[in-house]
């Protein structure tokens, strides 16, 4: 090999060994003299062929109006090799690019993933109003200004999907279960894909129009939602979390405040007079008041409480409580 690689490699099978190292002092491997740290210690580290590899600028060149890259391989340099991305991602990697980027291999695709150092914009410090987004399993996202994202089709999939799952389970070959791992991973893309597009629509309104944004405290939810136990199953399995820092990175770099905040009562709270009963909620979709009268959409009356609470939230604290992003 070459240089470069060869300081590639060197330096990954060092930052191998530095992470069991950390994870055996953290206490991750289990105790001092148990079976799993045993088998973890006394067998070096071994990497798969398909494992992530790391590349610099000087084993993989960008030519990103001809959108294709040249890339140092064991059989030497290959060139002209076309790549494929989102316009919006194309101009990030453009302007933002950071050195170095992983090459995976993942069901037969490559992937190259690049880190980009995006810039965020100064938060605004007096925005508008608040757009609360209330999150739930039929509808994934609806916001106090009534935009809603409906999971329906995507619940769909997924019952189906676990339904061939469960067959496949039961079969328990080698076959079977590369095809398990295929599908899961296939299912965590399509919903990382549906959370990318839905953040992007609420922050992009909210920034239009000046607003903050308001999040429910997710600690909550799980206990909160009283359900069939399928639904709980997807309840689990979506990705609540993910859309949450998707709409919070995505908020810091435009400058759009995001508050969290504690979603007790919201369903049963009515948001315009503040009467409070479990009453107030004939159905699973309907919001009516027992004091007032009002009537609205279950999940618009929840997301317009958590607006108002971020709105007192703010005046009282005046910053951002979205968890930072994680790397
Ligand atoms: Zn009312």
């Amino acid at each position: 090999m070459s240089a470069q690689p060869t300081v590639r490699v060197i330096g990954k099978v060092c930052d191998a060994y530095t992470t069991r190292q950390a994870n055996l002092k953290a206490g991750n491997l289990g105790r001092k003299g148990s079976p799993r740290r045993q088998r973890a210690t006394s067998t070096p580290i071994s990497f798969r062929l398909d494992a992530a590899q790391p590349f610099d600028d000087r084993c993989l060149s960008w030519q990103m109006d001809a959108r294709t890259v040249s890339i140092w391989t064991v059989s030497g340099r290959m060139k002209n090799l076309d790549f494929t991305t989102s316009p919006e991602q194309l101009k990030l990697l453009t302007e933002y690019r950071q050195g170095e980027s992983d090459l995976l291999c993942q069901d037969g695709q490559w992937f190259l993933a690049s880190t980009c150092e995006v810039p965020e914009r100064v938060e605004n410090p007096d925005p508008a109003g608040w757009v609360g987004v209330d999150l739930g399993i039929v509808e994934i996202a609806t916001t106090s200004t009534g935009d809603r994202f409906a999971g329906r089709h995507l619940n769909r999939q997924r019952r189906q999907q676990s339904e061939l799952r469960a067959k496949l389970q039961a079969k328990n070959t080698k076959s079977a279960k590369r095809v398990l791992k295929r599908l899961r991973r296939r299912e965590a893309r399509r919903a990382r894909d549906v959370n990318h597009r839905i953040s992007k629509r609420i922050v992009e309104r909210a920034e239009r129009t000046d607003h903050g944004i308001v999040l429910e405290d997710l600690r909550g939810i799980r206990g909160r939602v009283r359900q069939a136990k399928q639904q709980r199953s997807m309840l689990h399995a979506w990705g609540f979390a993910q859309l949450r820092d998707f709409i919070a990175y995505k908020a810091r770099r435009v400058g759009v405040p995001v508050l969290v905040v504690d979603p007790a009562y919201t369903s049963q709270t009515c948001s315009e007079c503040d009467h409070t009963s479990r009453r107030n909620r004939p159905t699973r979709n309907r919001f009516v008041c027992r004091s007032c009268g009002v009537v609205l959409h279950a999940d618009v009356n929840a997301a317009r409480n958590l607006a108002h609470r971020g709105g007192v939230a703010w005046a009282a604290g005046r910053r951002s409580t979205a968890p930072a992003p994680t790397r």
